[in-house]
């Protein structure tokens, strides 16, 4: 498969403010797993925009993508669009190890699905900006004791995601001051976003826009469910795909060598045809292979 069509959980909506949810999206070359396995790269969010400004070719009427647009796609497309190229490169199942969440076990524990089962959920309002009501007690009070109550935000990116996440690991709070500033547009009729806007929120305020952005934001559930085999006990751990796909690119590098080695070998193809293969059409190229190996011996 050379590349699949898909929809956009939430979509991308263009500076003529057309909605554009359908993408067309392609698996790695090995060039690109190769390269991607030995990129460094400042946060995995940084990685994820490289990754798929290679791979989706088209969205909705936009071709070719590049850095900036795959930018402004909202967390959840991103989310859902690396969990494509994961699957059209790799396959949909996915064998993974995780640790029992509970202090007194921390026993490794294997899960095991498919990436069809990860529940998606759609946007029901495509924003860009979105308005809501903050409750009573949540309002604004300003400098001549007025209330206000009225929210305007937008939903983060991933331009939210690049600069939020070397903050998320130092100081979490900080994080999602910051986010909270780029997303929030205005409160009542002070329309400056950032710090200071952010700043006169209450925790409740905040709370409630947190929500709000929540309830009206596409979704990718990542929450896995799943047994700890040591202590019996049930839990469920949000699965890190960003980092289970980069991890498996660089376990995979070197199983991507032999490949090229194998069939270079046997078809005396050069070393740049193969690497422009994806994943599937190498294996493909060595079932045949290894079928024709096979009726040689048998002949013999
Ligand atoms: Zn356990």
């Amino acid at each position: 498969m050379d590349f699949a069509t898909f929809q956009l959980p939430g979509g991308y909506i263009d500076e003529g403010g057309t909605l554009h949810r359908e993408v067309e999206v392609a698996p790695l070359s090995g060039r690109e797993e190769e390269f991607l396995a030995n990129k460094q790269v400042k946060g995995a969010a940084a990685l994820v925009t490289t990754v798929l400004s290679r791979c989706v070719r088209r969205i909705g009427t936009m071709s070719p993508v590049n850095e900036v647009m795959v930018r402004n796609l909202l967390v959840a497309d991103r989310q859902y669009l690396l969990l494509k190229v994961r699957e059209l490169t790799f396959g949909e199942n996915v064998q993974a190890n995780i640790f029992c969440p509970w202090p007194d076990c921390g026993a490794r524990v294997d899960i095991d699905f498919s990436m069809g089962d990860i529940p998606i959920r759609e946007s029901a309002q495509k924003g860009p900006v979105y308005r809501m009501d903050l409750s009573e007690d949540a309002a604004i009070v300003d400098g001549q004791g007025l209330k206000h109550k009225e929210v305007l935000f937008r939903l983060p990116n991933g331009t939210d995601q690049e600069v939020v996440s070397p903050l998320l690991r130092d100081n979490e709070a900080k994080a999602l001051s910051t986010l909270l500033g780029r997303c929030v547009l205005g409160v009542g009729y002070m329309k400056n976003p950032g710090d200071e806007l952010v700043r006169m929120l209450s925790p409740l305020a905040r709370m409630e826009i947190e929500k709000e952005m929540e309830a009206v934001a596409p979704a990718v559930d990542l929450i896995m469910g799943a047994k700890c085999p040591e202590c019996g006990r049930e839990f469920s751990i949000p699965f890190d795909l960003q980092d289970f796909f980069f991890g498996e690119l660089k376990i995979s590098v070197d199983l991507l060598y032999r490949e090229v080695h194998y069939l270079a070998y046997h078809y005396h193809w050069g070393e740049r045809e193969i690497m422009e293969m994806s994943r599937e059409k190498r294996r493909r190229y060595i079932e045949v292979l290894a079928d024709e190996i096979e009726r040689l011996n048998n002949a013999v």
